[in-house]
């Protein structure tokens, strides 16, 4: 793949620099095209596009929100094989799109970004990738998405264990796990969708649970051939299906941000899924979380509750000690010998970015300043970050519809931005950082009263508790808070300027 940016002997000149080829960063390079910019490149670290839906390739992988509607707007697929679409048919997906748009000749992958740095001396932004190319661009997206490190966890021996280990985001597909013992570690979404996936193949499964999930049925069922045939025939009725799943899933909001209590129903429909689904009490008292149902995700699954009723599948519910050189101790002292231990154990929302990879302003790490929690304007500009977009930034992410709809309204404001800044000769902008403040003190205020801050322990919020993760209310509120870039919030910069963060309310 080549690009058609600018070459100077060691140096790519470019408009805009992507960071990450999954569902945000090919929307900014098709809306970048759509607006005429056509001097783009996106950088990933993987060997294929798609992001997190490249990563996550564990058996049983699948979207739990149903693809009609977790798949951009203007590119509806008719061809969904079923509600929730497969792992494989989302990165299809995803591949159509980079091909149908021409994005092919601007991604770059297998190149991981080491560092971005903002050059106070002349307003650019310098990439250096890890196998030694370097960009220059005007704007820079990091659109590496809000769970693209995965959490390993710090249980004490982990680098003793002999057998085979990898996290569910790095699935080993060379490793037979046919006949083996296997531990997997963790009930998260990955796991609940992965541990029914293997249960027949392996000897035996040792299902770690800290904490259970509230687990509902999943609405899945086959797309026929008819409606197959009358999404292509007649567009609009797909455009119909998706509004209507988009607001089923939208009234969700209700009762994770208005009315909390309500999720005292949600809770009767999960204890009512595993009484049918697990017969044994014991199990099924073992299964059943003691935290409100949507304080940390709800999750869909038909097969997870019988695959633990499985004569090789045993519910571990005890905290585990340590792992040793063969197999996994709990606190009990008791010790379960296996081949392979899968970790299911999620990812460091938290802290989306490594320390060192994007640097502002006068030196300053993002990662510092992001020390008391990840902020940003709208989730998208950050203060003492002139020209940055992150996409699915800090508190975009949702509990109850589809991110796809985020990031189109994401990358509408941006394109806004970038509209604004070519209409008024602005070089560059930086988010005054009152407004910043401001904007986040309404947000923690709002999100205090939600179902998240219920008193579990969730990949939402941050390890002093703060929701540095979530959206707080309705999707369509988000939507029209980004229609239109209000340039007065922002100061604007020329090269060489040298105000710090704290100055720029005072520049405005
Ligand atoms: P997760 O929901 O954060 O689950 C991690 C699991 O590992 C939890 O059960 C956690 O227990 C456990 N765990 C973590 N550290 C542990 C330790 N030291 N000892 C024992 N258990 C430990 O991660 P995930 O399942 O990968 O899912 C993350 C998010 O990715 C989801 O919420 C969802 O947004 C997205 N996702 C979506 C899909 C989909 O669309 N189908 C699929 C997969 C993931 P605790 O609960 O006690 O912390």
């Amino acid at each position: 793949m080549t690009n058609n940016a600018a070459m100077t002997p060691d140096i790519s000149e470019v408009h805009t620099l992507i960071i990450g080829a999954g569902f945000g960063g090919l929307l900014t390079a098709i809306k970048l095209k759509e607006a005429g910019i056509d001097d783009f490149v996106i950088l990933d670290k993987d060997e294929g596009v798609g992001g997190t839906w490249w990563a996550n390739s564990y058996p049983g992988c699948a979207c739990d929100v149903q693809s009609h509607l977790y798949s951009y707007s203007f590119e509806p697929n008719p061809d969904w094989s079923h509600m929730f679409g497969r792992q494989s048919e989302i990165r299809d997906y995803m591949r159509h799109c980079v091909a149908k748009y021409g994005l092919e000749q601007h991604i770059r992958l297998r190149c991981e970004v080491r560092r971005a740095r903002y050059r106070d001396s002349d307003g650019r932004w310098q990439v250096e990738a890890k196998d030694g190319t370097r960009y220059r661009s005007r704007f820079l997206v990091a659109a590496t998405g809000g769970l693209s490190r995965p959490a390993h966890p710090d249980i004490p021996g982990l680098e003793e264990f002999k057998g085979e280990i990898f996290h569910s985001a790095a699935w080993n597909h060379d490793y037979d796990l046919k006949g083996k013992r296997v531990a997997a570690i963790g009930t998260g979404a990955s796991a609940i969708q992965f541990v029914p996936a293997i249960a027949a193949d392996v000897d035996q499964l040792f299902v770690y649970q800290r904490t259970p999930p509230w687990i509902l049925p999943r609405p899945d069922r086959a797309i026929t051939g008819f409606e197959k045939k009358m999404f292509r025939r007649f567009p609009i009725t797909q455009k119909i299906y998706r509004t209507i799943l988009y607001w089923r899933l939208e009234s969700r909001a209700l009762v994770f941000t208005v009315f909390p209590g309500l999720s005292r129903m949600i809770e009767w429909l999960g204890r009512r899924h595993i009484r049918k689904s697990i017969p044994d009490p014991h199990l099924r008292m073992q299964v059943v979380p003691d935290y409100p149902a949507g304080c940390k995700r709800i999750l869909l699954s038909d097969d997870y509750y019988p695959a633990l009723t499985r004569d090789n599948v045993y519910l571990v519910t005890r905290r585990i000690r340590e792992i040793t050189a063969d197999g996994v101790v709990t606190t009990d002292g008791a010790k379960h010998e296996v081949d392979a231990i899968i970790l299911g154990t999620g990812f460091q929302a938290t802290k989306p970015l490594p320390e060192g990879m994007i640097i502002g302003r006068q030196g300053l790490d993002i990662t510092q300043r992001w020390q008391e929690g990840l902020e940003a304007y709208k989730g998208i500009s950050v203060s003492g970050f002139p020209n940055l977009f992150v996409l699915a930034g800090p508190n975009t992410g949702l509990g109850h519809n589809s991110v796809i709809f985020m990031l189109e309204a994401e990358v509408h404001y941006v394109m806004d931005c970038i509209k604004t800044m070519q209409e008024n000769g602005v070089d560059a902008l930086e988010i005054r950082r009152d407004v910043e403040a401001e904007y986040n003190r309404r947000l923690q205020r709002r999100l205090a009263r939600t179902i998240w801050a219920s008193g579990c322990r969730s990949w939402y919020l941050d390890e002093n508790g703060k929701n540095t993760t979530l959206w707080p209310g309705f999707t369509v509120e988000y939507w029209s808070r980004t229609r239109k870039f209000d340039i007065r919030n922002y100061v604007s910069l020329t090269a060489g300027n040298q105000a710090t963060p704290g100055d720029a309310a005072e520049a405005a």
